[in-house]
Order: C-alpha cells, then sequence, then structure tokens
C-alpha cells in the first residue's frame, strides 16, 4: 500500500518535470505517437492505490495490444500460439457490464454450463472502473468513465437484476455537511445543476485577464457576462425554454418523430428548438450538450439525445445516484455475484464496495465461469464453414505470448472498435454494420485536492469554463458505503473530474474521432498535468488556490475509444438500409452473438445490460 503522500510525492515529482520540459504551448508540445509508445511511464502516469492502482484507463499494454490488431500484425497467425486444450461452452469477449452480465444471465440460465470471460486490463469493469487516492490520510473514490445510475422503475427486469446482484436504490446514503461553515447545496455527481452556487469563468478568450467568475449565472441572467448581446439574448431564450418548446417530443422508438430526429443533427435540432445560431452552440454548448456521446452537436444524430429517455425510463423522482467510484460499483456486484469470493465478506453494498478483489479467485479451475484479466482476444475464428461449425477458436494476448482456447459459442462485448477487426470471416452484412460505428476518445482526469475552501470563497461548488483543457466539474457528496469519510466540508479532501473529450466541429465524424485519439494518445501524461494545474491557477488563484500546495494528486484515464457517437442514421438506418446496431443484433454470426452498449447507441449500462440479456438468449438458443 503506498503512504498516505504518496501521490503527492510523484505528481509533485511530475510537475518539477513538466515545468522543466516543457516549452511553447501546452498540448502544442505532444511528442510524436511513436515516441510516447516508448516511453510507457509518461503516457500511463500515476495510477492511485488498491485495486486499480495499476489500471487507470487503458494502460499501455491494452493500447499496444490494441494497435498490433488493428495493424494486422497477426494476420496470417503466428505458428507459436500455445494451445491451452480449454474448451468452454461460451467465451465472452470483454469484461466491462456487458460481458460480466452476459456471463451471468449464462450462469443463471445453465448453471452446469462453462464459460470464460477474456478481459483486456488488469481488473474487470471495462469503462465502469474507479480511482482511488489517499490523500492526508483519507481515502478517496473517484469514477474513472462511467459515472451515474438512475433507479429502477418497481417491476422492471432491470429492477429485478440490480436486486439480484444486491443493488438496492434505497440504501445509497451520501455524505452531510459538517463544520462550521454556513452550507452549501451540493450534488450527488460531477454533473452541472445550474444552481444558485454555479459559476461561469471567463478569461483571455473574452478579454479577461485576469478572468473573472460570473457566481449564479442563469440567476442573475448572464448580466455581467462579458459576452455580446446576441449571445446573451440566445443562450437565455435556451434556458427559459419549455422541456418541449414547441416541438413534441418523441413517444415511442420508431415513431415518427423520433425517426426525423435521427434525420437531423443535434445542432441542427437546438437551432430549430431554441433559435441558437451554431456559433453560440460552438463557443458555449459544445461538446458539453452531447458530451453524453463522446463529440459536440454538429456530429450527432438529434435522436442521441433522447434515445435513453423513450427507450429507458427510470424513476426521476429518485434522481441520480452514484456508487463512490461511480458504475465500478455495478461491476463488482455482478462479480460478486459470479464468483462470490473473489470479493470476500457479505453481500451487502458497503462490502462489495470495500472489499480488496482477490484476485486468484477469478480464474479457478474448478469453477464454471471464469475471468481471464490481462488478455487480449486478437482472433475469433469458427472451426470450419460457420453455419455447420461446432466450435470457434478463439486467440488472445498475454504478456506478449498467444494462446488459444476453444468455445461452443462465443459473445462479442468488447465493443465495435475490435470486434471488427478480431472476427474472422465476416459476412457483409456485419462488417458493413460495424463500419458505421464511430467511437470517441475521451480523456477523464481526477484531481484530488487538499480542500476546496478555493471554491468556498468563491460561493461556488460547480462550474463551467469556455476555454483551456476541460470544460465544468462540480464537487459532489460521495455515497458513504465506500471507504470514505461520512461528512464533507470546504476544508475536506475531494476529488474533482475533468472529463475532456475531443471534438473539431464541422468535419466529418471519422475525422473528428480519428485526430481526437491521436491527440489523446500522443500527449504526455506530463503535457496533460502541466495544462490542467495552469487551467486550476489560471481560474483559482485569484481565491488564494495554490496548485503545488493544494493539489494532491492527478490520475489521467485515457480513453480511446470511449464513446459510441451515433451519427445521423445510427438509430434507425439510412437510405432504406437497416440500423447497424439492429443488424448486429438480429444477426449473430455461426455460433457467435454480439453485445456491448454500443450496440444500441446510447452510452449506458443498461444498454450493456439489455444487450448482454439478448446476447445470452441467442447463444443459449445455439447450445
Ligand atoms: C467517460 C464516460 C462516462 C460515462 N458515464 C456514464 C454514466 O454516468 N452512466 C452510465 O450508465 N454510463 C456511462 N457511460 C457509458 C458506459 O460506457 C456504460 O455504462 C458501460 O460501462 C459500458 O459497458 P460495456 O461492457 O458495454 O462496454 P465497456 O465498458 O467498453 O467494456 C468492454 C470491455 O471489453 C474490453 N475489450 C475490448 N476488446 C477486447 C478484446 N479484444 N479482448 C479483451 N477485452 C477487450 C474493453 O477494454 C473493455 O474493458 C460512460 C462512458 C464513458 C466513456
Amino acid at each position: 500500500m503506498n503512504s498516505p503522500h504518496e501521490d503527492e510525492r510523484i505528481t509533485r515529482r511530475d510537475y518539477l518535470n513538466s515545468t522543466l520540459l516543457a516549452s511553447g504551448g501546452v498540448l502544442l508540445g505532444a511528442a510524436c505517437p511513436m515516441d510516447l509508445l516508448a516511453a510507457k511511464e509518461d503516457w500511463t502516469g500515476y495510477g492511485g492505490v488498491g485495486d486499480y492502482g495499476d489500471s487507470n484507463g487503458n494502460t499501455h499494454e491494452v493500447m499496444t495490444a490494441g494497435h498490433k490488431i488493428r495493424d494486422r500484425v497477426f494476420e496470417p497467425l503466428p505458428s507459436d500460439v500455445t494451445d491451452t486444450r480449454e474448451q468452454f461452452d461460451c467465451v465472452i469477449v470483454g469484461g466491462g457490464i456487458s460481458g460480466l452480465a452476459s456471463a451471468l444471465f449464462l450462469a443463471r440460465s445453465r448453471p452446469t454450463g462453462t464459460c470464460l470471460v477474456l478481459e483486456n486490463h488488469p481488473i474487470f469493469g471495462g469503462e465502469g472502473k474507479r480511482n482511488e487516492f489517499l490523500v492526508d490520510g483519507q481515502r478517496l473514490i473517484a469514477h474513472q468513465g462511467s459515472a451515474m445510475i438512475f433507479p429502477t422503475l418497481p417491476g422492471t427486469f432491470l429492477d429485478g437484476f440490480y436486486r439480484s446482484i444486491g443493488i438496492d436504490f434505497d440504501q445509497f446514503q451520501y455524505q452531510t455537511w459538517s463544520g462550521s461553515d454556513a452550507q452549501m447545496p451540493l450534488g450527488r455527481t460531477p454533473y452541472l445543476d445550474g444552481g444558485k452556487t454555479s459559476g461561469f469563468f471567463y478569461g483571455a478568450k473574452f478579454g479577461q485577464t485576469p478572468g473573472m467568475w460570473l457566481v449564479d449565472p442563469w440567476g442573475k441572467r448572464l448580466a455581467g457576462a462579458p459576452i455580446s448581446e446576441k449571445e446573451q439574448r440566445e443562450l437565455l431564450a435556451m434556458q427559459d425554454a419549455k422541456p418541449d418548446q414547441g416541438h413534441k417530443p418523441p413517444e415511442h422508438h420508431g415513431d415518427a418523430i423520433s425517426r426525423h430526429l435521427d434525420s437531423i443533427t443535434l445542432e441542427q435540432d437546438m437551432m430549430d428548438k431554441y433559435g441558437l445560431s451554431r456559433d453560440t452552440i460552438r463557443t458555449f454548448l459544445s461538446p458539453v450538450a452531447g458530451g453524453g456521446s463522446g463529440l459536440g452537436p454538429d456530429a450527432l444524430s438529434a435522436y442521441a439525445d433522447y434515445a435513453a429517455d423513450v427507450l429507458l425510463p427510470w424513476d426521476y423522482a429518485k434522481g441520480p445516484q452514484m456508487f463512490p467510484g461511480g458504475n465500478a460499483g455495478v461491476a463488482r456486484h455482478i462479480v460478486k455475484a459470479l464468483i462470490p469470493d473473489s470479493i470476500p465478506g457479505e453481500l451487502t453494498m458497503a462490502a462489495v464496495c470495500r472489499s480488496n478483489v482477490s484476485f486468484s479467485a477469478l480464474d479457478q479451475r474448478s469453477r464454471n465461469t471464469r475471468i481471464r484479466l490481462r488478455s487480449t482476444a486478437i482472433s475469433v475464428q469458427h472451426e470450419g464453414p460457420p453455419a455447420k461449425s461446432k466450435l470457434v477458436n478463439i486467440v488472445y494476448t498475454r504478456d506478449g505470448k498467444l494462446y488459444r482456447v476453444k468455445a461452443r459459442s462465443v459473445i462479442m462485448a468488447g465493443g465495435s472498435w475490435t470486434t471488427k477487426h478480431i472476427v474472422k470471416d465476416f459476412p457483409a452484412a456485419q462488417r458493413e454494420a460495424y463500419a458505421q460505428f464511430h467511437r470517441a476518445p475521451c480523456l477523464m482526469a481526477n484531481i484530488a485536492v487538499r480542500n476546496w475552501r478555493f471554491l468556498y470563497k468563491l460561493d461556488i461548488s460547480e462550474f463551467q469554463w469556455f476555454e483551456g483543457i476541460g470544460n465544468y466539474t462540480a464537487i459532489r457528496r460521495t455515497a458513504t458505503f465506500g471507504a470514505v469519510s461520512p461528512t464533507i466540508s470546504p476544508d475536506s479532501p475531494v476529488v474533482l473530474t475533468l472529463k475532456i473529450l475531443f471534438s473539431s466541429p464541422g468535419l466529418p465524424i471519422g475525422e473528428q474521432v480519428t485526430r481526437g485519439r491521436m491527440e489523446l494518445l500522443a500527449t504526455p501524461f506530463r503535457n496533460y498535468e502541466r495544462a490542467i494545474r495552469e487551467q486550476f491557477a489560471s481560474m483559482f488563484s485569484q481565491a488564494g488556490f495554490d496548485p503545488r500546495r493544494d493539489i494532491a494528486g492527478i490520475i489521467l484515464n485515457r480513453w480511446g475509444h470511449a464513446y459510441l457517437s451515433a451519427q445521423p442514421g445510427f438509430f434507425f438506418g439510412k437510405d432504406g438500409q437497416p440500423a447497424p446496431g439492429e443488424v448486429l443484433r438480429q444477426n449473430p454470426f455461426g455460433r457467435i452473438a454480439f453485445a456491448n452498449s454500443d450496440l444500441t447507441g446510447i452510452m449506458d449500462r443498461r444498454a450493456s445490460i439489455l444487450e448482454a440479456q439478448r446476447a445470452a438468449g441467442q447463444v443459449m438458443a445455439r447450445l
């Protein structure tokens, strides 16, 4: 276990390095990708403590193994593949929520069946993972990707599923206010609420040096904001708009309204609905609007903004909830249900959150379900013609060596970006369907600060800015069943999460995601760290904030293929062709079925679970 000051020591060293080494523009100094592939340490950076300490975002190993698939390094398959002589009823590629849920559905419907989950990271969970810091003796937990969970409606399938794995929405309790300072309203998630203690920061881009804060911008109706009258008018009109602003929302998935929305961009919809100009959207609202799909509104189907509400209604009255590490909590509960001794202790939310994972329990020969980590599947191929084949060969790489296992069925739950490369002999329909999936990158930066008094002094608990790195973040009250303090005050250490997206408004979607990914992959840890420190210094030094003193640690989680960004036509198809997700859902290829949230076009753990249920059903029918 690292010392309480370990993260301080590491990040301060990196900070000093960066101060000495960096020159010129913050991100312009990015090394070329090949240099970075060699410079592993300066890519991954510090990973924190606990179960997830060596698995922050896509690790260097995962990224390089993935790129070997893309670059066809394993084609044709080398001759030195070790045959493990293992055969399973099902091999699942991908140990995110969808792959884990697939394994659970299979185990429950066929308890004697055997199943192997292959996951490329050092821990399961996919985008549902967490970071842990120790700051001045206090444990802080934050999400690496997937954050919010929405309470289910009683009697629904998802309600039963969550209950069956021990998740009870009535048990979520959050830190309470402590200390003598007047209480400030705090949310439960890193997302914005727009209330009285919100703040907008305007810097050099708006002619403000030093920058200025506008506290409670909506309550003040943007009075004092250094923006044009036109921008002010447009933004207020949007803020004042009724939910549907005279435009009826879709009632059913597939009705005329939803189909129309899928034929235009979200940007067009915002212009039609609120009278916003393109410039105002791109300056102030992009990529935050649309951020749940990883790009700005210019690239997305307008229906991307409605689909989750239409398809996945939830108990709105209870509001969004969040495990201390986001949906790492869901992944841990599924794993506990699959292999009870892999997370020791009772089946309670506190124990599942707090106990350390027993990694050796995950892949035991004596178990029907096994989870094999650090293993990247590189080839999935039927033995003989797919229609008649009895077995599928799965080859994976682990520690630089290649291994083969066999299975009577396969569920590809890893996501479009690897599935399209590793399933061999794909028929045209599935190949063309996967060609329509675009996954956008995202950098999730978790910044542990020793206290947030600088924000309290400014009278803000959540804030947004429009230049530099990142866009917004918020102080949140953490759920207390993690090993975190039950109280919070301005003197408490907290984690601020920056979601950094890479949009290039106006460019074709494929170009936007590729450019963004190049930037994410080619920028060293030290450059990002420096940019974040400079951003915070520029915004908060006026309130006494000193990055050297106040930042205790920074963890970067790089997600090369974070979000499915659904372009117009993704949900209902284009030019008379079926929707790509539907093609894959309805057409398993021989013994291979497809899962992962990206098939739905909604980046959400509910989609992961429902796609898993369908794929597991298809596999069961085949078995
Ligand atoms: C920044 C961010 C924020 C989000 N916020 C939320 C939120 O607040 N609430 C919410 O519900 N959802 C959120 N999501 C969506 C999130 O994607 C889903 O909730 C869910 O976690 C996705 O699970 P999955 O199993 O479908 O995919 P993934 O989590 O992507 O899991 C797939 C796994 O398979 C692995 N894999 C891929 N290829 C291979 C291979 N060849 N061999 C072995 N392993 C492989 C991947 O590395 C990954 O670990 C967010 C996503 C991101 C990126």
